[in-house]
């Protein structure tokens, strides 16, 4: 049998592919806007980086990452998420040497050895954001407003942003040791009774519909914030509704990733089920000495485009599409014979110069075949050229939307269609 993509991922193909370019241009316009840039970091990275960047106790680096020794016997991890890499790549060319914040955007491909089902994939991509080198909750709020934005403008409204603060290396210990304790006083199974004692926090993470039931008396972290990390909150808080961003405050929501401190959200569709989370971030101010780097406070986010994808198809916010998943053609090329495939060919790349979208007929197909092609295509002129029209130096224009048919001087053709067309 022919191969077939592996397990967990799937090919973006037209013309459904358009909607993952227009996802990732969306979602990182708004940042581009506040002055992020664009960094590029490599596919895979040291799996030392994401081991103590991410946390041991994590699903993702405890089952999930695709690590492999190179042949120089290097331990090469692909990447499983943005931030390590990012923060990497910032204390290595001391990017937080110069102005701060450093705002950073991303958009990549991520690999986690996950229980494939949809919406969740082995291989999935996100746009991301960064910015560093600031501990300022007006920071927090427009990192979050970054994201709010993006969704918006892809016309979501099923979008909930759910928000929270995990304390600080000061509250953060004594709600650690509370819940503990809460946690000692249950039946769990060892795994878990294992992750209450490595990394309580994201036992509360755990989906299991049984556990969460007994959870629902857990001590909340926000019933044992430092004063510092609750006028923080408030702060953050009250900045989004001043700009009118609606948020849920959710004490529950932990996240994945152990890097995570103070402000934490996540953003959640109704419409996919239980792979509901379309993005998500927050403030992760000690990654930078997990990773050996000097003190460097960080926020951000990354969101999910496989995702965000279904989110606006459960919306049903796609329209019509053109079928060959590129921008709709406008003009389409019915060259007749050798020659005038030639001059069409030149024809076209002056019609294209001129800003207009134009295909054509490939492969010597005759008239019929060729305006077959031109139907298909959507395009609304099809530009015969036979060798009549060519001894003339003329075209015939046909508008396939009326069938009426012009000739027109080949030397005036860009023009007329520009005129016609604009
Ligand atoms: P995370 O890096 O886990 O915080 O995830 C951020 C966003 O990436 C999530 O909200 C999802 O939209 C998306 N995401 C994470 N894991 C997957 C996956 N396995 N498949 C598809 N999307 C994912």
């Amino acid at each position: 049998m022919a191969f077939q993509s592996p397990k967990g991922t799937f090919d973006w193909l037209p013309p459904r592919s358009e909607r993952a370019l227009r996802v990732r241009e969306a979602v990182s316009a708004p940042a581009r806007r506040a002055g992020y840039g664009y960094i590029e970091t490599p596919t895979f990275e040291d799996t030392a980086l994401f081991a103590r960047g991410v946390g041991e106790s994590t699903d993702i680096v405890s089952k999930e990452m695709y690590t492999f020794d190179d042949k120089g016997g290097r331990s090469i991890t692909l990447r499983p998420e943005g931030t390590a890499p990012v923060v990497r790549a910032v204390l290595q060319h001391g990017l937080h040497n110069g102005r701060l914040p450093v705002k950073l955007w991303y958009s990549g491909n991520n690999f986690r050895y996950e229980r494939a089902q949809r919406g969740r994939y082995r291989h999935f991509s996100q746009v991301g954001i960064e910015a560093l080198g600031a501990d300022d909750p007006v920071l927090d709020a427009e990192v979050i407003l970054l994201a709010a934005e993006g969704y918006a403008a892809l016309g979501l409204t099923g979008v909930t942003l759910l928000l929270n603060t995990l304390g600080c290396k000061e509250c953060r210990p004594a709600y650690r040791a509370a819940l503990q304790g809460f946690l000692a006083g249950l039946d769990l199974d060892e795994p878990t009774r294992r992750r209450a004692e490595i990394n309580p926090l994201r036992v509360l993470d755990d989906r299991r519909p049984e556990l969460q039931a007994r959870l629902a008396a857990a001590p909340l972290v926000t019933d044992h914030l430092c004063e510092a990390c609750k006028a923080y909150h408030e702060e953050v808080r009250s900045l989004l509704s001043a700009m009118g961003v609606a948020y849920t405050d959710d004490p529950r929501l932990v996240r994945g990733l152990d890097y995570y401190m103070r402000t934490t959200f996540e953003f959640v569709h109704d419409g996919l089920g239980s792979q509901s989370a379309v993005g998500g971030g927050g403030r992760y101010d000690g990654l930078s000495e997990m990773i050996g780097g000097p003190p460097l406070p960080g926020v951000g986010w990354a969101i999910g485009v496989d995702r965000t994808v279904l989110a606006m198809e459960a919306e049903g916010l796609f329209g019509e599409e053109d079928p060959a998943g590129g921008v709709p053609v406008q003009v389409y090329g019915v060259p007749l014979g050798e020659e005038a495939r030639r001059r069409m060919f030149r024809l076209l790349a002056e019609i294209r110069a001129a800003g207009l979208v134009a295909d054509m007929a490939f492969g010597g197909k005759g008239l019929k075949g060729a305006m077959k092609g031109a139907d298909r295509s959507g395009a609304r002129f099809a530009l015969i050229l036979g060798e009549r029209d060519l001894a003339a130096q003329a075209v015939q224009v046909k508008d396939l939307t009326t069938a009426e048919q012009t000739e027109v001087p080949l030397a005036q053709v860009v023009h007329v269609l520009k005129g016609k067309i604009q």
